[in-house]
């Protein structure tokens, strides 16, 4: 089975806009602002794709310019104004900044409420302790598909290649919160494919094409391929698509499979992030 990354993209939009009706109906209108440093062909591409999810579920977003060269304290000093400000809910750093500027120390910037990313130290220890609440978006996508799939994660072996704090470190913890048991593997990973080989439920975040081949999956495993790798005009995956879909149970496509998958649970953390500033409880 493949596992249609738009079609459960749209599910999210649709869970999302009675939220955004809910709180239009108490006056407000969940605002997400952007900040995009310098010129950046990708991440303007990405920055696309995410104002315009946000505009077909009635979130309003914004979308700040800062100039590549700007110093360390424009950059915070902006990320304080939004963080000061009624009408936005949500905020999100695109990366990569420019190598002058520190992204953690920015990311740290951030009001833990309004972090739509859900990289923050606080969402983050709050994750690892089992509370989740603003999470990082690839992870949490992830997590909801294998929902929908029907998957239980209790008790299951999932493998993880690649220990990003963006992808593989929160699906880690997220897959320990629901009782499974996780390998975590990257570069300097020894027979990576002794490790994949186990895997019931296998999530490729590498940055490197073909990466696992059919004989490093273990039959009806179910499998996300979360790479992105231009390679000449094309756009391909972690995993040998064509040789691994008939071995896997379900596996995502690339595209179309964890990147619109992505973008929809940014529209959740902007909802999310505005419930919890009109009061909602843990
Ligand atoms: P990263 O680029 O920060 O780190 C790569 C990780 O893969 C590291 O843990 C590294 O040790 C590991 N790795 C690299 N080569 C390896 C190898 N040969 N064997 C085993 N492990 C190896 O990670 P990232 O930011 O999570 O990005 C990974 C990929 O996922 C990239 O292609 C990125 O574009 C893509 N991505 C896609 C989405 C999406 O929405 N689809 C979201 C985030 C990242």
């Amino acid at each position: 089975m493949i596992i249609d990354g738009k079609a459960l993209a749209q599910e999210v939009e649709a869970d999302v806009k009675p939220r955004v009706e809910k709180l239009a109906a108490q006056g407000i209108v969940p605002g997400l602002a952007t900040i995009l440093v310098g010129a950046n062909p990708a991440s303007e591409m990405y920055l696309r794709l995410k104002h315009s999810a946000c505009s077909r579920v009635g979130i309003r977003s914004e979308n700040v310019v800062l100039p590549e060269d700007i110093h360390e304290k424009g950059l915070l000093d902006k990320i304080q104004e939004l963080n000061n400000r009624k009408d936005v809910h949500g905020i999100l750093l695109q990366l990569p900044l420019p190598k002058h500027l520190d992204p953690r120390k920015a990311m740290m910037a951030i009001a833990p409420e309004k972090d739509a990313d859900g990289f923050h130290p606080c969402n983050m220890g709050a994750l690892l302790l089992g509370a989740e609440r603003l999470v990082p978006c690839t992870p949490k996508g992830i997590i909801y598909a294998l929902e929908k799939l029907g998957v239980n994660l209790e008790g299951k072996e999932a493998v993880i290649v690649g220990h990003s704090n963006v992808v593989g470190k929160p699906l880690a913890a997220m897959m320990l919160n629901r009782n499974a048991t996780v390998q975590v593997c990257h570069v300097y990973t020894k027979n990576l494919a002794e490790h994949t080989k186990d895997a019931e439920v296998l999530v490729v975040a590498a940055g490197v094409p073909g990466l696992i081949k059919a004989d490093m999956v273990m039959p009806g495993a179910v499998i996300f391929d979360v790479g992105i790798n231009r390679v000449g005009n094309k756009t391909l995956g972690d995993v040998d698509f064509d040789a691994v879909k008939d071995i896997a149970r379900a596996i995502t496509p690339v595209p179309g499979g964890v990147g619109p998958l992505t973008v929809s649970m940014l529209l959740a953390q902007t909802v999310e992030a505005a419930e919890i500033q009109s009061g909602k409880k843990y």
